[in-house]
């Protein structure tokens, strides 16, 4: 069914040294939506996303994708086991591999097709022709499609990217997020993506879930939350958006 939701995150809490620092957030994403995890550095976006993947572990609430349990308090599937991709500021490619090498670094095993399949996604990404080349030959936005190539290899439901645009210069940017975004709409991916920048969740967000003190104090449509803030506070965060 197009309108069940791919990524479920219901009430999940997590703790640092008895410190919470993401407080029963909940949300849920659809096939080829993003939602955008907006808030100020420290607010707990980064650890939502990495309790999403598996790579930190919730204290209360569940974690779903189609429906099947990814994590609560009897489950804990290890992030390999998940169908989510990631991308993060620090594409970091490995830097002695060629591009063709570090995108099939993102499929599993010895895969008699990857050389079709790497082809395929470096088409894609509008890097045909780059498989041979290393990546310090690469400009800053080529590399990130790169990271991106990689990040789809493996067919994610779940795409999860944790400030990807921030490293690249803002003549690149608006161009590549766009590409980047339409690419995971048109594959059908729940995208979670993470910004500090109101001006980029109105741009790419499909919903903005406002995030301060690890909980969600606003969660909505981009112009609605930008039109009735719920607090002073929210209000002055998008006052820099015109
Ligand atoms: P954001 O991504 O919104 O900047 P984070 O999720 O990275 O925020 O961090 C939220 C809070 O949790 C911060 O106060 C941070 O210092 C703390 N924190 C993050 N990771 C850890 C960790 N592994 N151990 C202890 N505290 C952490
Ligand atoms: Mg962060």
């Amino acid at each position: 069914m197009a309108d069940a939701p791919r990524l479920e995150v219901d009430h999940v809490t997590c703790r640092f040294d008895g410190r919470e620092v993401v407080h029963n957030v909940s949300f849920a994403v659809r096939p080829g939506e993003v939602l955008c995890l907006l808030g100020p550095s420290g607010c707990g976006k980064s650890t939502t996303l990495r309790v999403i993947a598996g790579i930190e572990r919730q204290v209360a609430g569940a974690i779903r994708a189609d429906g099947h349990t990814l994590s609560d308090g009897h489950v804990h599937l290890p992030p390999e086991d998940r169908g989510v991709g990631l991308i993060f500021q620090d594409f970091a490619l490995f830097p002695h591999l060629t591009v063709g090498q570090n995108v099939a670094f993102g499929l599993r095993g010895g895969r008699a097709d990857s050389t079709r399949r790497v082809a395929e996604l470096l088409e894609r990404v509008d890097l045909g022709g780059y498989a041979d080349k290393a990546p310090h030959m690469l400009s800053g936005g080529e590399q990130q499609r790169v990271a991106l190539a990689r990040a789809l290899a493996p067919r994610p439901r779940i795409m999860l990217m944790d400030e990807p645009f921030s490293g690249l210069d803002n003549r690149l940017r608006d161009g590549i997020r766009d590409e980047t975004l339409q690419l995971l709409k048109e594959e059908g991916t729940a995208v979670v993506l993470v910004t500090h920048e109101p001006e980029e969740a109105m741009r790419m967000a499909d919903q903005i879930a406002l995030m301060r003190d690890g909980r969600i104090v606003q969660k909505g449509a981009p112009y609605n939350i930008y039109n009735a803030p719920c607090d002073k506070a929210a209000a002055a965060f998008f006052s820099d958006v015109n």
